[in-house]
């Protein structure tokens, strides 16, 4: 009898790398696919293009004749790339995107055909969506969910489809997606930021807010991981001992890449530059088989349906290499997992970058007050960033010894600590002249204008100043962007808003001058802001002590994590800043608590069908070959043989020490699930999964880990670790 396992790796073993060659150079197909500005140029009138483009810069309302032009335009360009149908494409709760293509084609009568497309259909549609999550808000209010075109990310071609990216809400106005709160967040910090930003030049009337994102991720045999159940069906690996070499000697991050992995990844980033997706760069990541692909930085919105779309190619990409994509937070146990570093920054629409310090004292005080504001955001509101990057995928990560802790913490680095010091003592009201100059040319003109290689890089911050930009480091490799951006967009509106007015009070009130006001509020935010920053090592338990003490908030588990979404606090930020309602705040937080719940629950289903239909009967095989082999030795030596046969015999009574175990495990854990499955109270049954569930798996993983030393290797089902990470 052959196992699955042995059929799976002959399969690999048997792989011919499927080969890639770009046809043509990345600078010709950059963006072919993607409505750009330059298609519009030449498919759309002058008015509909000055139509659109005010639509993507202002925000104004595109009218219907002005949409039925851009249709048939976008049409136009589309049926000359052989595409045939159309889709809104979107973000909805469920994490991932959603498309349903309709055909271009009409009949017409008398045999007849057209290709339509009419600015009706690109506006808006009316999705069957009655299954994705809503989180009660379409039945409450007995409404339906609509898609609506938003300009400010271009349409774009993939395979043969005119993809549309849209907005998903309720007929009521509810957000049911991602992207909508995201989209007002960025309006948000838009206001409030160019507000703050013309007290230092006059001429800037917008802010963009920028992400460049960094996606790791492991690539593994497709026939691999259709023999383990655990990752076909909940993307990690829920047992397997580990492998005897694993990342110890460090010899996979930045090594060269493996053939087959390459050759996925030129494919990969061939289609991404027809997509308009900059992908430049690509590297081995520190665990074998894991790698990481990054892109040139580019307005949020844009960015987070980029990385979106990414994840959604990938998989079908390596399906074509016979590789499986494994975007999970933590695939294997004692090897590192996988993250998503957002990096991130605000910058004008006068070309100056708000987080980059400069050449004169001016641009320097500028840079400080949003970086000043920026640390301040995230000390009042550390709780709500740790939420926005709960998941069940991400608990296995933070705090394991691999990425940051579940605690928020800022990282600046030695240089702008002292700057901070510094500032820390200016004096309270009017500065005097001496003082001025003092800081001008000692405090805020020391700054160097690049610090990109000044600072220290502590890899082990959540969130760190890397010189022109913060490195928020704590995403999940699975989540979309959106939900971290929209978070730490809204909280910087937030403290920007507060900031503007604080400092017109001082110079109304106290007749301070501009730039002693913004010292003096400077000052008291840095003293303020303390407790968040840390510049020690963020994986030490000393860490856990310290951040206790300063009342940093340390929540281990998604159902804890995220109450926060729902605070008071929370509700009045987003109401303040019309991020969302309380509504739609209440449904995301119901949505997600229950997706928690069955993504632990099916794990909990697939680590008892793993244990109990391959693991137990692989190991009674193992067990009765024993018992034939003590028998026959009883046979040949009689008396003798019990001592003879000793080891044999411990090593039948351990397997069946180790059945029991497993057996009793299961049947407890079922029970647990059981009592879980009736409670009504999404948050109540959120937390038995977490608190009474989850902890079987460990202890079935162990027994079942002990097994798999113990059988013969011949025997055993599933692929091991060994053979899902180094065959190549
Ligand atoms: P790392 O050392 O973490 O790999 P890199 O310097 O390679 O960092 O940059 C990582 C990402 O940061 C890239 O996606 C890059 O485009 C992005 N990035 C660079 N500058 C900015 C900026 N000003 N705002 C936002 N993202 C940026
Ligand atoms: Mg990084």
């Amino acid at each position: 009898m052959t196992t699955f396992r042995f059929k799976a790796l002959s399969e690999t073993l048997n792989r011919k790398p499927v080969k890639f060659e770009e046809k043509k150079k990345y600078s010709e197909i950059f963006g072919e696919n993607v409505f750009s500005e330059n298609s519009m140029r030449q498919f759309l009138t002058k008015d509909a293009y000055t139509s659109v483009m005010n639509a993507i810069r202002i925000g104004s309302k595109i009218d219907r004749k002005i949409a039925d032009q851009v249709a048939s335009a976008m049409r136009d360009w589309a049926l000359q790339k052989g595409v045939t149908h159309f889709t809104h494409w979107f973000q909805p709760l469920t994490g991932g995107t959603a498309e349903k293509h309709d055909a271009f084609f009409e009949p017409i009568g008398g045999g007849n055909s057209i290709e339509k497309f009419s600015g009706n259909e690109l506006v808006q549609q009316e999705p069957d969506a009655s299954s994705f999550p809503n989180g009660g808000i379409r039945n409450t209010f007995e409404a339906r969910g609509y898609t609506a075109w938003d300009p400010t990310s271009p349409a774009f071609i993939y395979g043969t489809t005119l993809c549309i990216p849209t907005v998903f809400v309720a007929y009521t106005g509810e957000a049911l997606d991602n992207k909508t709160p995201l989209l007002r967040a960025l309006q948000a910090v838009d206001k409030h930021a160019t507000a703050v930003a013309k007290y230092f030049d006059k001429n800037v009337n917008k802010v963009n807010s920028f992400l460049g994102w960094e996606q790791e991720f492991f690539l593994i045999d497709k026939a691999l991981v259709i023999a383990r159940p655990d990752l076909l069906l909940t993307g990690r690996t829920l047992l397997g001992h580990s492998s005897a070499k694993g990342q110890q000697l460090d010899d996979h991050y930045f090594g060269s890449i493996p053939q087959r992995a390459m050759n996925f990844m030129r494919e990969l980033e061939y289609e991404c530059m027809k997509l308009g997706i900059p992908l430049t760069t690509r590297h081995n990541e520190v665990a074998p088989n894991q790698f990481e692909f990054a892109p040139i930085y580019e307005e949020a919105n844009l960015a987070v349906d980029h990385n979106s779309l990414l994840m959604d190619i990938m998989g079908k990409i390596a399906s074509r290499h016979n590789l499986k994509v494994l975007l999970h937070e933590k695939p294997f146990a004692d090897i590192n997992g996988s993250g998503k570093h957002n990096n991130w920054s605000l910058g004008t629409d006068t070309g100056v970058n708000l987080l980059s310090p400069g050449k004169t004292p001016m641009r320097n005080l500028q840079f400080l007050t949003f970086f000043i504001n920026t640390i301040k955001a995230i000390n009042d509101y550390e709780e709500l960033m740790r939420a926005g990057i709960a998941s069940a995928g991400n608990d296995h990560r933070l705090g394991a010894n691999e990425a940051p802790p579940a605690i928020i913490s800022v990282f600046i680095g030695e240089q702008l600590t002292k700057v901070l010091n510094d500032l820390e003592n200016v004096t309270n009201g009017k500065l005097s002249p001496e003082e001025k100059t003092e800081l001008k040319l000692n405090v805020v003109g020391k700054i160097p204008e690049i610090m990109l290689d000044n600072t220290d890089r502590n890899r082990t911050s959540p969130f760190a100043f890397t010189g022109n930009k913060f490195e928020f480091r704590a995403v999940g490799s699975n989540a979309n962007t959106a939900k971290p951006m929209t978070i730490l967009n809204t909280i910087v509106a937030k403290q920007l808003k507060d900031f503007k007015i604080e400092v017109d009070k001082l110079i109304e009130s106290k007749e301070l001058k501009k730039d002693e006001a913004i010292f003096n509020v400077l000052r008291e935010y840095i003293k303020k802001s303390k407790r968040i920053l840390f510049e020690g090592n963020g994986y030490g338990k000393e860490w856990e002590i310290e951040a206790e003490k300063r009342g940093l908030s340390n929540n281990k588990t998604t159902p804890q994590a995220i109450k926060e979404k729902v605070s008071k606090k929370t509700i009045e930020l987003y109401k303040e800043l019309g991020v969302m309602n309380s509504t739609e705040i209440e449904a995301r937080h119901e949505i997600q608590l229950e997706e928690y719940s069955l993504r632990i629950q099916i794990e909990g289903r697939v680590i008892g069908d793993i244990a109990l239909n391959h693991v137990i009967p692989t190991a009674v095989n193992y067990q009765n070959k024993l018992i034939e082999n003590v028998k026959g030795i009883k046979e040949i030596f009689g008396d003798e043989s019990k001592k003879i046969a000793k080891d044999q015999m411990e090593l039948i009574k351990n397997i069946s020490m180790h059945i029991s175990d497993i057996n009793s495990d299961v049947n407890e854990m079922i029970e647990e699930r059981k009592k879980a499955n009736v409670m009504e109270d999404p948050e109540e049954k959120a937390f038995a999964y977490c608190d009474h569930v989850k902890p079987y798996f460990d202890k079935i993983k162990y027994h079942c880990d002990k097994l798999e030393l113990m059988i013969d290797d011949e025997l055993w089902p599933l692929p091991k670790y060994r053979e899902m990470l180094f065959t190549r």
